[in-house]
């Protein structure tokens, strides 16, 4: 379902939510889908990077996507549970899972090593049905998947699960090192690899339809990753994963909330903790009431700034679990007034893109962690029954 609320057993903070825009993140999906002839995975992991994955998958499915990614089964259980039916594919498992439950849920499984394959045979065996698995192999990112060596028997266990009935080797898979390969070396490099592993499971008999390589950015920019399937993630979600080229990507969340208190305070006051913030002028102060409990990054706090009533004023001062300041200088401060603190960057305010900049990480960290206590809303035309809740 699209546009529910976020569940009740979440004590949401009243004066604060993060908007998602629905129609962005179908906008972004368009654009993947006119950059290759493969289909699209659209990757809701970690609750679709903090949108809501339930949510996600539904507009993206929606509007071009075919197949759904995760990391668990638990994330892939949770969308069939939520009505969704399209294929989904789960990749980061231990071979200690029972994966008997998502066989039966018809969840695509990767296998990253011969005892994950023993491991969905065995579990296929007890849900009386074949598995569909899809074998990663690591082509050089050295982080989950069969090295060189092990390809050989992880292909030949494969071949023999389909042989008992347990499996159907449906994919291959890899992960690139990055999607940014200024001469392209690198690329073609996991490029050649992976074709070789292709290659080995096909003269072991295995027929997989699905070869798939490309997140985000290879989706956008490295056609030569595509195959028949690729994966973009952080991109659906509008933030432009590549340096210099711009796709026209729409950013989907904006983090709004309200002042709740203000004051006047004189040059010279230290603000918050440890007073690393000093006021140069009288003027006042506004308090916002999201923290790094909800997502708002300590460690940006030397450069952050948030937009309120169409500027830019600077956060004052540490950020604290629940709460941090905003110096307004001499402008009014009013309880009730609106703070973006990101957005898709349309009118001015900051995104994504920059709190990452400030906080010394990636984009992805700053959308993924965005609390369970901020209600997420949603807005846009495909939004089935939504409704404008009115003052938060
Ligand atoms: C997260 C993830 C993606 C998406 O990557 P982006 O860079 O966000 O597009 C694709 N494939 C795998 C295996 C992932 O873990």
């Amino acid at each position: 379902m699209i546009g529910a609320m976020p569940p009740a057993e979440h004590a949401t903070t009243p004066h604060a939510y993060a908007e998602v825009n629905l129609d962005a993140i179908a906008h972004n999906v368009g654009i993947h889908a006119a950059h290759t002839r493969a289909d699209v995975l659209a990757v809701v992991k970690a609750d679709g990077f903090g949108h809501g994955a339930l949510q996600v998958a539904g507009i993206a499915l929606a509007s071009g996507a075919t197949w759904l990614g995760v990391t668990t089964c638990a994330e892939a259980l949770a969308l069939r549970a939520g009505g969704i039916t399209a294929p989904i594919l789960s990749w980061l498992h231990s071979p200690a899972e029972d994966f008997g439950p998502a066989i039966s849920a018809d969840i695509d499984l990767s296998a990253a090593s011969p005892a994950h394959l023993r491991a969905v045979a065995e579990g296929a065996a007890r849900a009386g049905r074949r598995a569909n698995v899809h074998l990663k192999v690591d082509t050089g990112l050295h982080r989950n998947g069969a090295v060189r060596e092990e390809w050989p028997e992880l292909i030949g266990q494969a071949r023999r699960a389909e042989l008992d009935g347990h499996v159907r080797v449906r994919g291959i898979w890899s992960h690139l090192i990055s999607g940014i390969d200024p001469d392209g070396q690198q690329i073609r490099a996991q490029v050649k690899l992976f074709e070789e592993a292709v290659e080995l499971a096909r003269d072991a008999g295995l027929r997989p339809e699905l070869r798939h390589l490309a997140n985000s950015v290879a989706t956008l920019a490295a056609p030569e990753t595509h195959y028949e399937l690729v994966r973009p993630g952080i991109a659906l979600y509008g933030v432009e994963p590549h340096p210099q080229h711009h796709f026209g990507l729409r950013g989907a969340m904006t983090l709004r909330a309200r002042v709740i208190v203000t004051k006047r305070v004189p040059a010279g006051s230290g603000v918050s903790y440890e007073h690393d913030y000093i006021t140069e002028h009288d003027g006042n102060l506004a308090l916002v009431p999201l923290g790094y409990a909800d997502g708002v990054p300590f460690s940006s706090v030397a450069d952050a700034e948030v937009w309120i009533a169409g500027r830019r004023y600077p956060v004052a001062g540490r950020v604290a679990m629940d709460q941090f300041v905003v110096d307004l200088g001499d402008d009014p401060a009013t309880v009730g007034a609106e703070v973006i603190v990101f957005g898709p960057g349309d009118q001015g305010e900051p995104t994504v893109a920059e709190w990452a900049r400030w906080a010394h990480t990636i984009p992805h960290e700053i959308v993924t962690r965005i609390g369970p206590r901020v209600a997420r809303r949603y807005v846009g035309a495909s939004v089935e029954g939504f409704e404008e809740v009115p003052g938060v």
